[in-house]
């Protein structure tokens, strides 16, 4: 039988994140992923500089061999709407292919890697962990995702479920010729929010690829939704008239507040499976790569005690990172949905210091320290 110091299942930016932060500390790591790698993942790609400054990412070196498109402005509209273009001047924010971004942490993080193997079984037996009855370990990390196995085991799923994100999404390589049709600009990501304020679709371009998707707080006639929302883009003949139509789905959620339950005797949830993206913007990757630092800090001072109480302090870390929770999620907040709509969507002032800077941008708030 094998055995780690700490096992993580999931090798999304979570599970590397952390794995790349303990491994540096000399513990011994192994990765457990039921992909193979590279593997892609249901995502826009969008990440904002906090994510990679925290991740250390030699922005050079990594768009050596991989797409990493500079973001300098947004175009912003309710669909059907006037749009609003908000330009920096800079960089606010970088696309990236999720295929290549997690494939590249992964192997930065120097772990043991299990791929294309499925947590199937953990049984506790004094206080050692004991995995697909291969990998004994005194932690494990449920870092796999909204559907993650470990938070099932935790019973923390239910609750979840009843308020995730649903989004579904395609992203295609363009041909030279479709490369001359498509009017959106990679330094430009186009957001159009619904008419009811319950989500937002999207028009990424990164180098040669194009990502568009729609994610919505319901799923009343998701595939009705997603189908309008594309034909809307199509008349507007930003997109290549034969843009494929073959969306693939997920769901995440959006944060609503550290419960202590992320937490239990020799195991702790980090990312998605912790349910921790931002409400108003729907950004997932910031807060997975700043949960698993936290993780990461509670882990190392912990020195190989993980008892439950030995752990408490992540669900208070988070709960100071991203706020008690309590509200309501939701991609917009309801103030908004109620008492605001169109005419503010397509203010310029709006646009640039509400609904980016602080909404999606949250420039507020700096990298974790
Ligand atoms: C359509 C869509 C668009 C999005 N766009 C953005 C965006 O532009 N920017 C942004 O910041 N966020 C975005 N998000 C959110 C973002 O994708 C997630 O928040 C982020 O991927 C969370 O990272 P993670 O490491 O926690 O989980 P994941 O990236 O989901 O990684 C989980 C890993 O666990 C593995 N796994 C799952 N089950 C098992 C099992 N049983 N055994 C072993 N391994 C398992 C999976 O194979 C996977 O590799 C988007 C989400 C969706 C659905």
């Amino acid at each position: 039988m094998d055995s780690c110091d700490v096992l993580i299942v999931g090798g999304g930016p979570a599970g590397s994140t952390l794995a790349w932060k303990l491994k540096n500390r000399g513990l011994d790591v192994l990765v457990l992923d039921r992909s193979t790698f590279p593997r892609d993942k249901v995502c826009a790609g969008w990440i904002t500089p906090a994510t990679t400054d925290l991740l250390q990412l030699d922005k050079d070196e990594y768009s050596q061999e991989r797409v990493l498109q500079h973001i300098s402005g947004f175009r912003t509209s309710m669909i059907g709407g006037a749009e609003v273009v908000t330009r920096y001047g800079s960089t606010v924010s970088y696309g990236i292919r999720r295929s290549e971004f997690d494939h590249y942490l992964l192997q930065r993080s120097r772990a043991c890697l299990r791929l294309g193997e499925p947590l199937k079984t953990m049984v506790r037996e004094k206080g050692v962990w004991i995995v697909n009855d291969d990998v004994k370990t005194p932690l494990v990390i449920g870092a796999g995702g909204h559907f993650c196995p470990v938070s099932r085991f935790l019973r923390m799923n239910r609750e979840r479920n009843e308020s995730a994100v649903i989004a579904q999404e395609v992203e295609f390589e363009m041909d030279e010729s479709e490369q001359r049709d498509c009017r959106v600009a990679g330094d430009t990501p186009e957001l159009f929010f619904c008419e009811d304020l319950k989500g937002y679709g999207w028009c990424v371009r990164k180098g040669n690829f194009l990502n568009i998707g729609l994610g919505r707080e319901d799923n009343v006639n998701a595939a009705e939704q997603v189908r309008s929302f594309f034909d809307y883009l199509r008349e507007r003949e930003r997109i290549p008239l034969n843009t494929p139509a073959h969306f693939r789905g997920h769901a995440y959620q959006l944060y609503k507040g550290a419960s202590q339950n992320l937490v239990a005797d020799n195991v702790m949830l980090i990312g998605d499976a912790a349910g921790l993206a931002y409400p108003k913007s729907g950004e997932g990757i910031r807060s997975a790569v700043e949960s698993a630092l936290m993780a990461a800090d509670v882990v190392l001072s912990a020195s190989g005690e993980y008892q439950r109480s030995r752990l408490l302090d992540y669900p208070s870390l988070l709960a100071r990172r991203f706020g008690k929770g309590g509200a309501a999620p939701g991609i917009l907040p309801q103030a908004m949905r109620r008492f605001m709509g169109r005419r503010l969507m397509e203010s310029s002032w709006f646009s640039r210091h509400v609904l980016l800077d602080r909404w999606f941008l949250n420039i507020h708030q700096p990298a974790l320290g």
